[in-house]
């Protein structure tokens, strides 16, 4: 059972019909980046709980959650209509593996997110850690359409704070634009196209993989970089892939 707090909203941001940022103020346990917290409701007289990842950096307020509206969703329905000055129940500690403390040593680290699953990313790229520890990061956020593309200017920040270290590339799957590539991740790999844009290559030797979000994504990825030698990281058996699934 988690211990609950109570958190009072300060601010949230909608970015287009279904995508939204929840800014909320509350003590909770020192978390490290990456990892995600329960936020709860009272929904007909029921708390209802559900994980999401902290997008602001460890050690920072107010607290950064970055969600999707999900069809008929019991929280998320209701989790839209939060206005500043309202209370959320959360967890008052955070959990979750998907953390860089977790992730054995490399030359290149993979970031790459479906969706929402970005988030997670953006809190360990405010960390020194990435910058520390690896020779390049690349960050891979793949959506459907540009407008569901959310948090450029964060990412251009992060660009401008790592010249040369750090690699963004966007995928689109519904639609094309010059500045994403076109279709969706794992085919990229397969394809050489997401190596190409990066410059770099996905290896057993240099390379870690975080993937987070979309299930199907993190389970096609994997598969195809399981063909390519990398396997599944285990505390006690070693390897390159890191996976969170969303669902
Ligand atoms: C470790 C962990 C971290 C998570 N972090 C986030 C986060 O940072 N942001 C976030 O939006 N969600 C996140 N989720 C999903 C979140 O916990 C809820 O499942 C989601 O918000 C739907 O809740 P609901 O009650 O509205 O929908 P429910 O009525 O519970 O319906 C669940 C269904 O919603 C769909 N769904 C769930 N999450 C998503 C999603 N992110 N994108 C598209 N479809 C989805 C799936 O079809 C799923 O079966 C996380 C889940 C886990 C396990």
């Amino acid at each position: 059972m988690s211990a609950w707090n109570v958190g009072k909203v300060v601010e949230h941001k909608q970015w287009n019909n279904t995508l939204y940022s929840l800014y909320v103020e509350s003590d909770i346990e020192p978390f490290e980046a990456g990892q995600f917290v329960k936020i709860a409701l009272e929904i007909n007289g029921e708390l209802v709980g559900r994980p999401y990842s902290l997008v602001n950096p460890p050690d920072s307020q107010p607290l950064e959650l970055f969600y999707i509206e999900v069809p008929n969703g019991l929280l998320t329905s209701h989790l839209v209509n939060l206005k500043p000055g309202d209370n959320i129940q959360i967890a008052t500690r955070a959990h979750g593996f998907m953390i860089l403390d977790e992730v054995p040593q490399a030359k290149h680290l993979w970031l790459m997110a479906t969706g929402t699953g970005v988030g997670p990313f953006l809190s360990m790229l405010m960390t020194d850690k990435p910058w520390q520890r690896f020779e390049r990061a690349i960050l891979v956020y793949a959506v459907r359409t540009l407008s569901d593309l959310c948090y450029q200017e964060r990412i251009t920040q992060i660009l401008a704070m790592h010249p040369g270290q750090f690699s963004y590339i966007p995928f689109l799957s519904r639609e094309s634009s010059d500045f994403a590539m076109t279709g969706r991740i794992p085919q990229a790999i397969i394809d050489g196209r997401l190596e190409a844009r990066a410059g770099i290559g996905i290896s057993a030797e240099d390379s870690q993989v975080m993937l987070c979000g979309n299930p199907q994504m993190v389970k096609e990825t994997n598969n195809t970089l399981t063909e390519r030698g990398l396997k599944k990281h285990r505390r006690f058996e070693p390897g390159q892939i890191t996976v969170e699934n969303y669902w």
